[in-house]
């Protein structure tokens, strides 16, 4: 074991020798004696093979840029930056803490330009595992440490598939689309009994807003379980797919909840469907269920019940938690979860916690560990196509760099993308479906990335699923 004596009390740095150890597949922990390998403090003259030096935070002007790999040769000189602090900055997103009310989208979301990852650059780099690249680099050169790496054998980056079950019903399955009417114009006429008018008159615009949406659009198909299931196996990869269960009109759901009721028989199919490929079913957690972990239980469970197998991980719909998100992240553990996905930009890829690699949240209000695992989610459907120029061809070029990027970082991370826009189903959403097979093409193609459900990849990392 590689032994640490740190010169500060603060809990993260154990926390984050956990994560060292789990990123470089190398044994490293506090020392319990006086004698160590790696010091972390300020004394020059403490016995050391590597001495890393401690400040007190880092601000965004001098946070350490991607480091490379340059290495200082003399063999007194001390490592180029206190990596905990550094670490602590992402991870905790202290960066992003003096980010003005306004700024934050409806959702509660921090949008990609007002992030310091854009400011300083690091929006598509895992600047996290290159700082820990960098730290394994050291204790081989100066340790004789064999550092190697936490991935499958051979392989450079490990991804996870999953897509969010938002709106799977085809747009003209008529009787579908008539509960649907009937259910909301009920939620209208009980808010407005309830003297509730301008709840009353939101819920009638979005049953306008969807009926004009789904009039015309007949051909069109969203329930696309076995073709994507289809293209998955045929490169022998599996997925997460997660169902929500709570609706738009639940007298607690919100309007920008699902619309299919998630206990219907043919969802019963679908989950036996996914599970004998082998792929999971996981719970997309409602808009408001981050007001309680009981409340992402209840959920957990019912889906439990629905599809007969146990759910392990999750994804927040709209990415919608507690802001800053620890609470939230925190109630995970409560509610059952052993894993969730839901660190993420929303309209751009990336890293929003600076990180590319499955990671224990770190609670920096209360500190402590959260002992759920997160995966984080670096690219989603929507998120490459921003452009009304975009296409597959272009979103598969812009995937190719982001998986190069990844690789480089040796990272593990998600990708996220609906099912409805998984499959070449429907003209409106026929790029993006595109966009996914190709997107498959370029990891089967790729020896050096494994791809895997979310649960296969958190126990890869140690969490059972
Ligand atoms: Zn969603």
């Amino acid at each position: 074991m590689i032994r640490v004596a740190a010169d500060s009390e603060d809990p993260f740095v154990g926390h984050a020798l956990e994560l060292l150890s789990s990123f470089l597949a190398v044994e490293i922990g506090l020392a319990a004696g006086g004698e160590c390998d790696v010091y972390y403090g300020n004394d020059a003259d403490r016995a050391c093979a590597i001495r890393v030096p401690r400040i007190a935070a880092f601000q965004e002007r001098d946070v350490p840029r991607t480091p490379g790999v340059a290495y200082d040769a003399k063999r007194e000189a001390p490592f180029p930056f206190d990596l905990f602090s550094a670490v602590r900055y992402w991870l905790t997103d202290e960066g992003n803490t003096a980010v003005a009310e306004s700024r934050f989208d409806r959702h509660d979301r921090l949008g990609i330009s007002d992030s310091a990852q854009d400011r300083l650059g690091v929006q598509t780099t895992p600047i996290v595992n290159a700082y820990m690249m960098l730290f394994g680099s050291w204790l081989e050169s100066r340790l004789g440490t064999t550092v190697a790496g936490g991935l499958p054998a051979g392989k450079k980056a490990m991804i996870a598939l999953s897509h969010d079950v938002d709106e799977p019903i085809d747009p003209g399955d008529t009787k579908h689309n008539r509960r649907f009417q009937r259910e909301l114009l009920a939620r209208a006429s009980s808010m407005a009994l309830r003297g509730k008018l301008r709840d009353s008159v939101s819920t009638l615009r979005s049953l306008h807003k969807w009926s004009a949406k789904r009039r015309g659009a007949k051909s069109e198909r969203h329930w696309l379980f076995e073709e994507v299931l289809d293209c998955e196996q045929n490169h022998g990869f599996h997925s997460t797919f997660f169902f929500a269960v709570k609706t738009l009109y639940d007298r607690d759901g919100s309007l920008y909840d699902v619309a299919y009721d998630f206990d219907e028989p043919r969802f019963h199919a679908v989950y036996r469907e996914i599970a004998a490929r082998g792929s999971e079913v996981g719970l997309h957690i409602s808009y408001n269920a981050r007001e309680s972990a009981a409340r992402i239980e209840a959920e957990r469970s019912a889906l439990e019940q629905a599809s007969a197998r146990a759910v392990h991980g999750s994804r927040h719909h709209f990415w919608h938690m507690s802001r800053p998100a620890w609470r939230t992240l925190t109630d995970h553990g409560r509610a059952g979860l052993r894993y969730d996905t839901s660190i993420a930009f929303n309209e751009a890829p990336g890293y929003r916690l600076g990180i590319g690699f499955p990671f224990f949240p770190w609670d920096p209000e209360n500190g402590r560990k959260i002992p759920t695992l997160q995966i984080p989610t670096f690219v989603m459907d929507g998120s490459l196509f921003q452009s009304p120029q975009s296409d597959a061809q272009s979103a598969r070029a812009e995937f190719v760099e982001l998986l190069e990027e990844l690789k480089r970082h040796r990272g593990v991370a998600a990708i996220d993308w609906h099912v409805r826009t998984s499959y070449p189903g429907s003209r409106e959403l026929e790029q993006m479906g595109r966009a996914y097979l190709e997107i498959l093409e370029v990891l089967a193609a790729d020896s050096e990335v494994a791809v895997g459900s979310c649960s296969e990849v958190a126990s890869q990392f140690g969490v059972a699923g």
